[in-house]
């Protein structure tokens, strides 16, 4: 069916970044009490979304287009800032993604996905996405994979 011709649904969950466009990943209560200085946090409400846009300024917004920035948080939360841990609940950087490009075996992330099945495993607080880090950190290593391979 031609998209045209689809009328205006009810709000389907997805919401888009107010600076830069990007799909945000919906975040609750927890993460936002967890990452928001407490000072900011009253600048947005109970639930929100995370725009995962590297180099975008904004971390959370709502439907209202009240947002709240990188320099609003406790603390710099990957992708915002690539130095800051992929995996917040356990401290895994690109480094050693990188370490593990280049060994024969991925043993660190390997470790880090045997860890992240365990209760250490806090990504609903830690995670500035409210998210566990594995999918991201595959795909990163994929990624490092098929770059090294040209
Ligand atoms: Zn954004």
């Amino acid at each position: 069916m031609n998209k045209a011709f689809v009328r205006e649904a009810e709000f389907d969950g997805r919401a888009y970044c107010p600076r830069c466009g990007t799909l945000g990943t919906a975040v609750n209560q927890a993460t936002l009490d967890q990452q928001i200085q407490a000072g900011f946090r009253r600048q947005i409400g109970e639930s929100a979304w995370f725009c995962s846009h590297p180099t975008c300024d904004i971390v959370y917004f709502d439907l209202l287009e009240r947002t709240v920035a990188t320099d609003q948080l406790r603390g710099p939360v990957y992708p915002k800032d690539p130095a800051a841990p992929v995996c917040a609940c356990f401290g895994f950087t690109l480094d050693d993604i990188d370490a593990d490009l280049g060994e024969a075996a991925p043993v660190r992330i390997r470790q880090l996905l045997d860890r992240s099945r365990t209760d250490e495993a806090r990504c609903r607080l830690l995670a500035a996405d409210g998210r566990c880090c594995v999918p991201e950190v595959q795909r990163l290593y994929m990624k490092g994979l098929a770059a090294r391979k040209r």
